[in-house]
């Protein structure tokens, strides 16, 4: 393509023909502020609605300001962005924007993370807004377990849709209405629970205001602590501890697991474990069903299944493919029905006086925690769901000295884990684990090169294959729905057989999910965590499931026989058809 030579602000700026000014600005360091504008380039999505007018810019010889995001620049363009015409629009924006919406900026669910109210702060609107419109007229809805939508707090950005509808294909949220009565929701209107939402939560990750955020559950998690005849388990995905640490200034891929151990100490829960140990589980059981489908010549491909808004996404879309996905539980629900049965009859305690607490990088782990079929004798596995946002408030709210404290360790036995458990966090990463193991039952030598590098990657849909002496596996993996969808079709029409499978529905994989410190988008960001766990899994010292030791105590002292009756009943699940709508 061409290159156009244009000048923003007196700099002579050379960039390809179809570039747009916001672009073209951000090659020679000039900021536009934006606010609607979202444009996810890894994963071939962008918001161009341009809705919110901020990044209105002067061109000359044009009578009309022109948004910088969905203008592309030709020959001979001279641009300023910052003159007072500017400013003076960009305030007008932002205040009308302000204009209904509500001001309660102290209490906000967004925790001072507000695109909007920082864009308020940096333009110097402060105290009275010069105007006032109505607000919203629909109600908050809180329907769902995981996702809180207030249009009140909505400024049409369409963020969200973009997300939902390009990234994801789930569909669910769009404009409804017109002009003053739009309102960006489920069709009809619906409560978010009475949807095929998945509860992936990636509008969440890319709202600028606190219109979509998680449903808050601190104040449950803090109840259970305070009560004295509860004893509070807590367990950690293996994505929060590359995340956190942004919460508190560090730099994305800090690993902070010694400090959020201690963190979550002085914080009053009485054990603090890993969900790790619980990865590894799942891998011995993920593992013996593939072993199990491939001699028994049951149904392949095997899908992972750890991932509940996958599994939300294939119970409303591809019901007829049910039969693929392992029915594995995903790991924390895993945890949680050893920790109610195995774990209290060590403690010798009641189950039902056991309070589980999960961290998770997720808000589709909210919505799975509180299903009718992941309970275990009447007892929900998971009691309550933290995001890692959640737990970064927790801490700061008690005054923790976060960037200070001294490394912890996880107790023991649920804090036991491999590397294979760490690098499920990473897209690819959960196959990669399960063929660490599989390898070694298949072809009973010991693996020589442990990494399979050709399942990584950060591209949306992968293929490769894996040797095992006269087996030939073939690998499929997808992460973000939109390639989940791509990948099932595939599998639907038998246009590629595939072996196994594993599909997560965040960018990166959970490093990227819905309840992590904001993304927005960024892969970069999200790249960062990914490497992190791969540094994690080659400091550890066993870095195969089936070498965790105490897993497999427990499968001695308690379960039996690898994916056994006792197994079955206490780690795996069935799953249920659900409506399109
Ligand atoms: Fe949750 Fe991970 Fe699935 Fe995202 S990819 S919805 S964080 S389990």
């Amino acid at each position: 393509m061409a290159d156009v030579k244009i000048k923003i602000n007196d700099k002579e700026v050379t960039v390809p023909a179809g570039t747009t000014v916001l672009d073209a600005a951000k090659t020679v360091n000039v900021k536009i502020p934006t606010l609607c504008h979202l444009n996810l380039h890894e994963l071939k999505a962008v918001n161009k609605t341009a809705t919110c007018r901020v990044c209105m810019v002067e061109i000359e010889g044009r009578r009309n300001l022109a948004p910088a995001c969905n203008t592309v620049v030709q020959a001979g363009m001279v641009i300023r962005t910052s003159t007072p015409c500017v400013v003076k629009a960009r305030r007008t924006m932002v205040e009308l924007l302000l204009s209904d919406h509500p001001k309660d900026c102290l209490n906000c669910e967004k925790n001072q993370k507000c695109d909007l109210q920082k864009l308020a702060a940096e333009l110097g609107i402060r105290g009275e807004a010069r105007y006032q419109g109505a607000m919203s007229a629909y109600p908050a809805d809180s329907s769902s377990h995981a996702i809180y939508r207030n249009p009140e707090k909505c400024i049409l950005c369409r963020r969200c849709e973009t997300m939902c509808n390009q990234v994801q294909t789930c569909g669910v949220l769009s404009a409804v209405g017109r002009g003053f009565e739009t309102v960006v929701a489920p069709a009809f209107n619906l409560p978010m629970a009475e949807t095929m939402c998945t509860f992936c939560g990636q509008c969440v990750a890319v709202c600028p205001t606190a219109a979509l955020t998680e449903i808050n559950n601190i104040r449950e998690v803090w109840q259970a602590i305070n009560n004295k005849d509860k004893v509070v388990l807590v367990q950690t995905a293996p994505a929060v501890r590359v995340a956190l640490g942004e919460e508190f200034g560090m730099e994305p891929g800090t690993i902070v697991t010694g400090k959020m151990v201690s963190a979550l100490r002085e914080l009053g829960f009485d054990k603090v474990f890993d969900t790790d140990f619980a990865a590894d589980l799942t891998i011995i059981e993920e593992a013996s069903e593939l072993m199990h489908r491939i001699e028994s010549g049951g149904r392949l491909p095997i899908l992972t299944s750890c991932c509940p808004a996958w599994v939300k996404f294939i119970e409303h879309q591809f019901p007829e493919l049910l039969d693929v996905p392992s029915t594995c539980k995903s790991p924390h629900e895993m945890f949680g029905a050893i920790a109610k049965t195995y774990y209290a009859r060590k403690l010798g305690i009641d189950p039902a006086k056991m309070v589980v607490v999960s961290i998770m990088p997720c808000l589709a782990k909210k919505n799975e925690a509180a299903k009718a079929e992941l309970k275990n004798d009447n007892l929900r596995n998971v009691d309550y769901v933290l995001t890692t946002r959640e737990l970064a408030m927790m801490i700061k709210e008690s005054g923790i000295d976060f960037e200070n404290l001294v490394d912890g360790d996880f107790d023991h036995p649920l804090g036991e884990s491999t590397g294979a458990s760490v690098i499920f966090g990473a897209t690819g990463g959960v196959i990669e684990a399960a063929l660490r193991t599989a390898y070694e039952w298949v072809t009973r030598e010991p693996l020589e090169d442990i990494e399979f590098k050709q399942l990584r990657g950060i591209e949306g849909l992968r293929e490769a294959t894996v040797k095992m002496k006269d087996l030939e596996l073939r690998i499929g993996i997808a992460h973000e729905l939109g390639n989940a969808r791509t990948l099932l079709e595939m599998v639907r029409e038998g246009k590629e057989q595939f072996h196994a499978i594993e599909i997560m529905a965040c960018p990166g994989g959970c490093v990227g999910g819905g309840g992590q410190p904001y993304h927005h988008g960024d892969c970069g960001v999200i790249k960062k965590r990914v490497e992190a766990l791969y540094r994690e899994d080659r400091g550890k010292d066993k870095r195969k499931s089936h070498e965790n030791k105490d897993v497999l105590k427990l499968y001695q002292e308690y379960l039996g026989e690898f994916y056994g009756e006792k197994a079955r009943e206490l780690l795996h699940t069935h799953y249920t058809p659900r409506e399109l709508i």
